[in-house]
């Protein structure tokens, strides 16, 4: 359930009910959450997605963070960036170009007694130079389809990882083989800004080309309407009114229903 699921800040500390309402009140104001669950000082934020379900996924199959420095690109509200030090990272870079999300960051990590080893940047991917060669781990879940020019976004991260350092890539991929790639003709999934979904082989294909190498799909999965769903903290609509109603393996628009993969890669020089 959503409150195990929680990243959880503050629950050292008993609020009295006067702090409980301001508190609630403040986090309603920083609405939609898209990303979760948290649970601040006992307020449980049951976003739309529960986040926790793809780090459940990735988790086992990744380098152990220990220690690493870690790129999050497209971290949105910070839910994975604190994990990711709960998992023993040695600092998180976080870079997301929505303000809103940075500002649900914010306000979680705010509640903290000591502060986490995390900074946020509210950029986006292109806008961090290139070659910075730094990382041990760079992170891009939910970014590449977002993205016109996919290699251009692959190179990029590429060119962020020290010697031997992983990347880490989730995105939505489509049924078939090597060579095939969706191209929406508008909304995919009611989302106007997706530009390209390939299949599993094709993405591994993307990632040796621009160098990647032990290119591995660790993970394929549809999204379920536990994953991504409407709640009290995300009142607009959501995968169950995204998917068509006669056939739930298909999208509103037709095209086949999301599905996303976890992709490992490391970069050798
Ligand atoms: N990584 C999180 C969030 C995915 S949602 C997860 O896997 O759940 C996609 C996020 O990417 C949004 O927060 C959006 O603001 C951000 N984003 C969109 N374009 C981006 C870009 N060019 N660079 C970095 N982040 C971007």
């Amino acid at each position: 359930n959503a409150s195990e699921a929680a990243v959880c800040v503050g629950l050292d500390h008993e609020l009295n009910d006067q702090q409980k309402r301001e508190l609630r009140s403040g986090l309603e104001q920083l609405m939609p959450w898209r990303k979760g669950p948290f649970n601040v000082f006992g307020t449980v934020i049951d976003a739309e997605w529960r986040s926790d379900l793809k780090w459940q996924r990735l988790m086992q199959f990744i380098q152990p963070l220990n220690g690493r420095r870690v790129l999050d690109v497209g971290c949105g509200n910070g839910y994975y960036a604190m994990r990711m030090c709960a998992a023993g990272a040695r600092w998180v870079l976080g870079i997301d170009p929505s303000m809103l999300a940075m500002t649900q960051f914010t306000a979680v990590s705010q509640c903290l007694r000591s502060p986490l080893p995390v900074t946020q940047l509210p950029i986006g991917a292109e806008q961090l130079p290139m070659n910075l060669a730094c990382f041990d781990t760079v992170f891009s879940m939910g970014v590449l389809y977002h993205r016109r020019s996919p290699f251009e976004h692959l190179e990029r991260l590429r060119s962020m990882l020290t010697r031997g350092g992983e990347l880490v890539l989730e995105t939505l991929v489509i049924p078939g083989a090597e060579g095939e790639v969706l191209v929406p003709s508008e909304r995919y999934a009611q989302m106007r800004n997706v530009w390209l979904i390939p299949s599993v082989a094709e993405l591994l294909c993307w990632l040796k080309r621009v160098g990647f190498s032990s290119v591995r799909c660790v993970s394929e999965a549809d999204t379920t309407l536990v994953e991504q769903r409407s709640t009290e903290w995300m009142r607009f609509h959501s995968l169950a009114q995204f998917l068509n109603p006669q056939n739930a393996r298909l999208t509103v628009e037709g095209y086949p229903a999301p599905r996303r993969a976890i992709v490992t890669a490391s970069y050798q020089n």
